[in-house]
């Protein structure tokens, strides 16, 4: 049997490329350092609360995705979302858009990456912190991973594909693809604060969710107006990139003040509780729109957001080229 293809993040374009590999009849193992898959599909879980606190919907432009949604919707781990939206401070860079549909992960925005795990062949708490090449240049390609949980893995495997935020990506393989690497560290990604907040009540605002054109925060959103939301009130603030970016090594304390009292000019009352998340890696500007990235001779692939259009939606279509760039060489007999 041939050596088996890990790749690493199990982040929404992982699972895809993972998924196309296996469906194909490739041996393919994935690691992920966090506890569950998803990345940033996340849902943060409280005592008697739960927020999606990165991404907040996805659309499904692409055929190829909607085949995908239909597949999520028929498994009932997505429903859509259809809030009560505003704009609010004014114009900008987000406009009301009436003609779109919003999806979200049911009953959190986790529910499509568990699933698509649950059928995978994926390896939790394993951050995988160096690559190695095994010296006989000649050969096909054979790379063994080092986590920070277990060390050097006995595995060897035929091609390592990396579905990582562009930063992550280039510090493993600044040792033995630097073009590859280098390519990584051109794409600028940037943080995002966002912030959790859970209500007795619910807030009589006339909105469940809203962009934001002014002042530090660019998303509000109630969680709990998404389909299958039971718990506590709880909605949940995005920070503004550069905002976020200028107050990335603030107190969370102050971070929280500033983003409740924006809040609070459009309304939000003071919540029971809060809590803060810092995203390094939230977004990229701008992304790419190469779709992925596959070096056979190496046996080294990138996929991920940053590499078509940055979203979820791109994310999981940047999994699946990846998939099929390796397929065309070495598609089983
Ligand atoms: P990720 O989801 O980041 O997956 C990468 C995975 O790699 C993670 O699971 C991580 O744990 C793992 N990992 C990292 N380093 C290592 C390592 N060394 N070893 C092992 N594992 C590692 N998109 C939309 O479509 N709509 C939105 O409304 C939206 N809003 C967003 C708001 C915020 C605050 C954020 C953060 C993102 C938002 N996005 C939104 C973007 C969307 O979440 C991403 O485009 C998409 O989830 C990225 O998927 P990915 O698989 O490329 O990367």
């Amino acid at each position: 049997t041939p050596a088996p293809i890990a790749v690493i993040g199990a982040g929404i374009a992982g699972l895809s490329c993972t998924t196309a590999l296996q469906q194909a009849g490739m041996p393919v193992q994935l690691f992920d350092k966090s506890r569950g898959p998803a990345g940033r599909m996340s849902t943060r879980r409280g005592e008697g609360w739960a927020c999606d606190h990165g991404a907040q919907y996805f659309t499904a432009r692409d055929p190829r995705f909607q085949a995908e949604l239909a597949r999520w919707l028929e498994a009932g781990v997505a429903a859509r979302w259809a809030p009560r939206l505003q704009v609010l401070g004014g114009l900008g860079e987000h406009r009301p858009d009436a003609g779109i549909e919003r999806w979200v992960g049911l009953p959190q925005m986790t529910a499509p990456a568990r699933w698509l795990a649950a059928q995978l062949h994926v390896t939790l708490n394993a951050t995988v912190t160096a690559l190695r090449r095994s010296s006989d240049g000649e050969r096909a390609p054979s790379w063994q991973l080092h986590t920070a949980e277990q060390g050097w893995l006995p595995q060897h495997f035929s091609a390592v594909l990396l579905a990582l935020p562009a930063p992550q990506a280039a510090a493993l393989l600044e040792l033995h693809a630097p073009a590859l690497s280098e390519r990584c560290s051109a794409v600028r990604m940037r943080g995002c604060w966002a912030l959790m907040l859970q209500y007795r009540e619910p807030l009589e605002l006339p909105f469940d969710a809203a962009f934001v054109n002014r002042g530090p925060l660019r998303w509000i959103a109630r969680n709990s107006s998404k389909p299958g939301r039971g718990g506590a009130e709880t909605w949940l603030l995005h920070a503004e990139a550069e905002w976020s970016e200028a107050h990335l090594e603030q107190a969370s304390e102050q971070v929280a003040a500033l983003m409740l009292r924006a809040f609070a000019e459009h309304g939000g009352q003071a919540p029971e509780h809060w809590t803060l998340h810092r995203w390094s890696y939230a977004d990229s500007a701008p992304a790419l729109d190469a779709g992925c990235d596959w070096n056979a001779e190496a046996g080294l692939g990138l996929c991920g957001d940053w590499l078509h259009g940055g979203k979820v939606e791109g994310a999981w279509l940047s999994g699946l080229a990846l998939a099929e760039a390796l397929l065309r060489e070495r598609r089983p007999a």
